[in-house]
């Protein structure tokens, strides 16, 4: 694995610095956090901010508003989101996961209208697979797009959604034949959410960001909103599975909980015992999720995708967050997690009620790791070396 930082990313990540430390940007962030809906706030004047400065799809083409830089640029840059205090899952659902799939699959039309405007912030996307009755089970959703005249009219209902209420157009995965196969009868859309007959609900969550109930009533769209070849969603759905599940975003969150763990328990001296043998566990296991992450971003940049790679890659960052923000809480102390005037007493408490969720968004445990068994993984060489 040949994961060396090339120059011209040292000096992005010093261009993102000086972004994030910038006085704007801390004002804008301050009002997020300072919102009584906290962390569930609505970003997108912050990320405004972000994508007027170019920072925000670096991987990208340039004249889809990018700069063409390697992948690790966008490891370098979603770290610094994270460590900076910017809630991340606006820019991951909406640039990382639907604005990289447009990227490789979409139109031409579609990739110059949307994809530039996203990078900026003037467009949020977010997903809207999971139904009631159907999560890990995809291959069975029951709402509908039926074609009308020119268009399309949908009735269905996602749940468990995050930041619809923020977004501007969703990614839908609908049934468009259901006398045909579970796989063949499934196309994707991409809904304006400001469209008649959508409804949003919000869910309760554990975790600062609140899920959303979406509820489509005879909503009519136009043959534009078509993402793909009718019948073509499963395979979409699969090709973005495979760039979703990264893990980078989970690695990122759980170093950082790690490294604010770390400064704690080592304020007045190297942790002994047990504590100093859990910290250096976990800071390995958090060295392998960056190197799965970077090779899993590697291979897709080399146009290697690999659904069984990633899904480990997911399942590996998931479980190593979830598992360093428990073992915060065990080892500092109920105390800590009470919320305090400084950031870090509040990241870690509210990493305490997101922990629970990173093992099913995205992709549950079992279902990553049937995934990669199923592939033979590690037996292919591409893991091991
Ligand atoms: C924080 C968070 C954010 C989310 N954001 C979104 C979003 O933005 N958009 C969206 O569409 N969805 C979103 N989801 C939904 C998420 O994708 C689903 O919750 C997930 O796919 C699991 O589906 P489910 O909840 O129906 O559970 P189920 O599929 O019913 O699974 C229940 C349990 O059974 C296990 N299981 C299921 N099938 C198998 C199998 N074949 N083998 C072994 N075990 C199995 C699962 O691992 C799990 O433990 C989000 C979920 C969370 C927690």
């Amino acid at each position: 694995m040949d994961f060396d930082v090339p120059p011209e990313t040292v000096e992005f990540a010093a261009e993102v610095d000086e972004v994030l430390r910038a006085p704007r940007t801390a004002r804008l962030l301050r009002d997020v956090l300072e919102r009584q809906d906290g962390m569930d706030g609505d970003v997108r004047e912050l990320y405004r901010h972000l994508g007027g400065a170019g920072i925000l799809a670096p991987s990208w083409p340039v004249e889809y508003g990018g700069r063409a830089a390697d992948f690790t640029a966008t490891v370098a840059l979603l770290e610094k989101l994270v460590a900076y205090g910017i809630p991340q899952n606006l820019y991951c659902i909406s640039v990382q996961n639907v604005g990289s799939l447009i990227l490789a699959a979409g139109s031409e039309r579609q990739r110059r209208t949307l994809l530039p405007a996203m990078a900026a912030t003037d467009v949020t996307a977010c997903i809207l697979f999971t139904e009631p009755e159907h999560g890990s089970d995809l291959a069975g959703i029951t709402t509908t797009a039926v074609r009308d005249g020119a268009g399309w009219v949908i009735n269905g209902r996602k749940t468990y959604n995050l930041k619809s209420a923020y977004a501007d157009l969703a990614l839908c995965a609908v049934r468009t034949d259901p006398q045909g196969s579970r796989y063949e009868g499934i196309s994707l859309f991409l809904v304006p959410l400001d469209a008649p007959g959508v409804v949003i609900r919000p869910l309760p969550s554990l975790a600062d960001e609140q899920f959303h109930d979406i509820w489509f009533t005879d909503v009519h769209v136009d043959e534009d909103a078509l993402f793909g070849r009718v019948g073509a969603g499963w395979s979409l759905i699969t090709q973005m599975f495979a760039a979703e599940r990264t893990g980078l975003d989970y690695y990122a969150r759980g170093r950082h909980w790690l490294d604010i763990a770390a400064e704690r328990l080592t304020r007045d001296g190297p942790p002994s015992g047990l504590v100093g043998a859990d910290l250096a566990r976990h800071r390995t296991r958090i060295a392998a999720s960056r190197l799965l992450s970077c090779q899993v971003m590697q291979n897709l940049q080399e146009g290697n995708a690999d659904i069984a790679e990633s899904s480990f890659a997911k399942w590996h960052c998931s479980e190593t967050a979830q598992r360093i923000a428990w073992w915060a809480s065990d080892t500092l102390g109920l105390e800590l997690l009470e919320p305090g005037p400084g950031v870090g007493d509040r990241v870690l408490e509210a990493a305490f009620r997101e922990a629970p969720g990173m093992t099913i968004s995205g992709g549950a445990s079992e279902v990553m790791l049937d995934i990669a068994s199923s592939a033979h993984v590690f037996d292919n060489g591409r893991t091991g070396d």
